[in-house]
């Protein structure tokens, strides 16, 4: 059973799953290859804390405008929550439920001590005046002040976020305080105890879980055909990441439209264009291509990097990518998922392939507790030995059991969790 009020309203066709439940079924499904007494899978089924705050904000209008910014705390049986802060206008509390749940096994998979939580607020920021978002961000802050904290639950950049939006929750935070307190939140610039890696980080790990995927199917990065959805701070750092690496970036989207080359496009000269033109589209060195087109394109990697829902199974019969990587959280709906498993495509699932993130985070954390700030080539080599342990613990668990590469993420990361439910036993 799933409380209702997480359910979306929405059911844009008949086979449609919300995220929250697909999340449960993934959920339920490893359960039961746990074999896990179901007294614990109910509690893992459900977020233990929903915060809704009403941020009312001056627009610089003089008119007041009032925003529900929401944090759902999944679990923190491991340790204090931790997850990104969303600014986007289909933000809804089942999304941001999965996603918080998403987080837990996440973090559980790659052995962080943190339990998994995430926000957001149902907001258009680029039609907002960066005055009318520090407001928004420090009066979401402020209104969140008793549910975060370095011990309790710590924000990170999501969809629409960035550090920029960190350094304003990090200084309401510590205004409050009375101090300054660097682990509260994570992906905050360098001045204020930010981590040198952490902006490159998620598509640093997505490149990391790619590259070992391909090596056991006895390739390398080297000239494989690479299409990617998305072209922020994860779909963006991938990208120049895999092309440094030799793979050839055939097609790349943003919500604007997308730009393809057969024999790979020009990375550096793309990101010179879009820092320019803050759109992929236009750039002259490929054609246009739409986000629908570009998921459907002959490719070897597929690399969905923006939002929710985007393999569907109105497409998910002709993607032609032999390999897909979910840079972005769940980009793949569960029919589809089946589907693309029933075809033989390897899915490298979002809680492996795009915790890269979270792992650097943890890192700054550390690094903000102990105020000792490491080089990049020590964040970038303890990242990259997490991953690639991860990588080949769910890989070795998937040809134990015979499931696909998600079931045995899931198994590993859920496992974790029920067996620290079971050692703490239930309060009171
Ligand atoms: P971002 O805001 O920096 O970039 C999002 C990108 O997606 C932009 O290029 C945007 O134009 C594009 N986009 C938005 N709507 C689109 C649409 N309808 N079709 C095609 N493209 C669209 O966000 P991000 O931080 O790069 O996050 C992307 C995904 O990665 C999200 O699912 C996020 O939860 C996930 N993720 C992010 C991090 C992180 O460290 N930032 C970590 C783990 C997972």
């Amino acid at each position: 059973m799933v409380v209702s009020s997480l359910q979306t309203t929405e059911a844009p066709t008949p086979a449609y799953i919300c995220p929250f439940d697909r999340t449960c079924s993934y959920l339920n499904q490893a359960a039961a290859e746990l074999e896990m007494d179901d007294n614990i899978r109910v509690i893992l089924e459900h977020p233990r804390k929903v915060v809704t705050v009403a941020i009312p904000v001056r627009l610089d209008s003089g008119k007041v405008q009032i925003f529900a910014g929401h944090r759902v705390q999944h679990c923190d049986v491991l340790g204090p929550y931790k997850g990104g802060t969303r600014y986007h206008r289909a933000v809804t509390l089942a999304e941001l439920s999965a996603l918080a749940m998403l987080m837990t096994w996440k973090c559980a998979l790659l052995g962080i001590p943190y339990g998994g939580a995430k926000g957001g607020i149902a907001i258009d920021p680029a039609q907002y005046s960066d005055g009318e978002i520090e407001r928004l961000t420090r009066r979401y802050a402020s209104e969140l002040i008793k549910d975060i904290g370095p011990a309790i639950d710590i924000p990170a950049p999501d969809i629409g976020t960035s550090s920029r939006e960190m350094a304003w929750m990090m200084d309401t935070y510590s205004m409050n305080m009375g101090h300054a307190v660097l682990g509260v939140v994570t992906g905050k610039p360098l001045s204020i105890g930010g981590s040198k890696g952490r902006d490159m980080a998620t598509g640093r790990g997505v490149m990391i879980a790619v590259r070992e995927a391909l090596m056991e199917l006895g390739q390398t990065l080297e000239g494989v055909k690479i299409a990617i959805q998305g072209f922020g701070k994860v779909g963006g750092a991938a990208a120049q990441l895999l092309h440094q690496a030799g793979a050839k970036i055939i097609a790349v989207s943003d919500a604007s439209g997308g730009v393809f080359a057969s024999e790979g496009l020009d990375i550096p000269a793309l990101s010179t264009h879009v820092a320019a033109n803050k759109t992929v589209v236009g750039f002259p060195g490929g054609e246009p291509v739409t986000n629908a087109e570009l998921l459907t394109l002959p490719c070897d990697v597929l690399i969905p990097a923006a939002l929710e829902d985007q393999i569907t199974e109105e497409n998910a019969d002709r993607i032609q990518a032999k390999l897909v990587a979910e840079a972005a959280n769940a980009p793949i709906t569960l029919v589809a998922d089946q589907m693309l498993e029933s075809r033989g495509i390897k899915v490298l699932p979002d809680i492996l392939a795009n915790a890269g993130g979270v792992v650097v985070s943890y890192l700054e954390w550390v690094q903000g507790q102990s105020f000792l700030f490491w080089d990049e080539k020590r964040v970038n080599r303890e990242m990259e030995k997490l991953m690639v342990q991860a990588y080949h613990r769910v890989s070795q668990r998937s040809q134990e059991q015979g499931g696909d590469l998600r079931l045995a993420a899931y198994t590993l990361g859920v496992g974790r969790v029920a067996q620290a439910i079971r050692d703490r036993g239930l309060y009171p």
